[in-house]
């Protein structure tokens, strides 16, 4: 397999023109990529080629004075660059049939994505993605900080001999980085792991309308859909119980005690972020429960009993029958 760095620079919009553009796109779209950058390593690690081309952005077309001072892609040069269809299926030939991406930290995948979604791009070519930055930490400190390039080439003793902010420059830089790294190592640890640090066990996205999926109408839809609240045990598959209900913590937090019977205690956490459309999605993470976490969701709950149910159940018809109300988080409820 090759070992493809990858590094991006692209044109970032005006805020008032950013709008516009997500507005009638109904997408997500923060920037629009100017530049391609990749340097291509073999399986010992070697430098077998690289790749740079300019890309003619098609909604932000008037480069931004900051991006221009920066990289040093001036109007004119983005006016000549390729459409990025054609850039990018040029790219995707280049990378060949048996590769991965190194990236330097995690924001050029998705800024690609985004930019193949405005146009309708295909992207499934870029499915094997590991960060470097991760990979870096990991094999020399374990912190989780986010170093510069710049930071760890000095600390590797490789000379900036080049310009950076050049996406060609900067992905030959994360390629020598890389040949200081033991990156098939890296690799095989990071499939093993990918996001499950930090005890997460669960980690996605529900309701993006951003990317095309259905969002949820309110937040009491978002937070109570079982698609978002009924996970089974990421661990053993098990149903969860969850004894308690959801509280809503500050802003747009919402946690939720459940137990695997195996597993015991587990905190789900849910946010809700707004769409563009003004709907919601949810972003979810599953995690083993701590004590102190269990102890602010214990204390909220007993906030809430203070003060009386939430008002959507007082809400409730009196006549309504009584075994609906069976379940434990209904019973210690105040008085009506
Ligand atoms: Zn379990």
């Amino acid at each position: 397999m090759d070992y493809i760095s990858l590094d991006l620079e692209w044109n970032q919009a005006y805020p008032e023109q950013l709008e516009a553009v997500q507005k009638r796109l109904g997408t997500r779209l923060r920037g629009e990529v100017i530049q391609i950058g990749a340097v291509k390593l073999d399986a010992e690690m070697k430098i077998v080629g690289s790749y740079s081309v300019i890309v003619r952005p098609r909604y932000f077309r008037k480069i931004n004075r900051h991006v221009e001072r920066l990289t040093g892609i001036t109007q004119d040069m983005i006016d000549l660059g390729l459409p990025l269809p054609e850039a990018s299926e040029r790219f995707r030939r280049w990378c060949g049939e048996d590769y991965a991406f190194l990236t330097w930290g995690p924001d050029d995948i998705p800024m690609l994505e985004d930019n193949f979604r405005a146009q309708g791009v295909d992207g499934g070519w870029l499915h094997r993605v590991y960060d470097l930055q991760k990979i870096y930490n990991r094999q020399t400190d374990g912190s989780r900080k986010q170093r510069s390039l710049e930071f760890v080439m000095e600390q590797f003793g490789i000379p900036q001999n080049l310009p950076a902010h050049d996406a060609l420059n900067d992905a030959y830089f994360t390629a020598l980085v890389a040949q200081k790294l033991n990156v098939p190592k890296g690799v095989a640890e990071y499939d093993r792991t990918s996001d499950l640090s930090d005890g997460v066990l669960l980690s996605d996205v529900t309701g993006d309308a951003d990317v095309g999926d259905a969002g949820f109408r309110t937040a009491y839809e978002a937070v109570h859909a079982p698609a978002v609240a009924e996970p089974v045990c990421p661990l053993c598959g098990a149903e969860l119980d969850c004894p308690e209900r959801t509280v809503h913590m500050k802003g747009q937090k919402y946690l939720k005690i459940m137990v695997c019977p195996t597993h015991g205690k587990l905190l789900l956490d849910l946010r809700l972020v707004r769409n563009l459309n003004e709907t919601f999605r949810v972003r979810r993470t599953l995690r083993v429960l701590d004590g102190e976490t269990e102890e602010k969701i214990r204390a909220r709950l007993a906030e809430e009993a203070a003060n009386g149910r939430p008002r959507r159940r007082r809400r409730r018809p009196r006549g309504e029958r009584r075994e609906e109300t069976a379940v434990p988080q209904e019973t210690g409820g105040a008085n009506e």
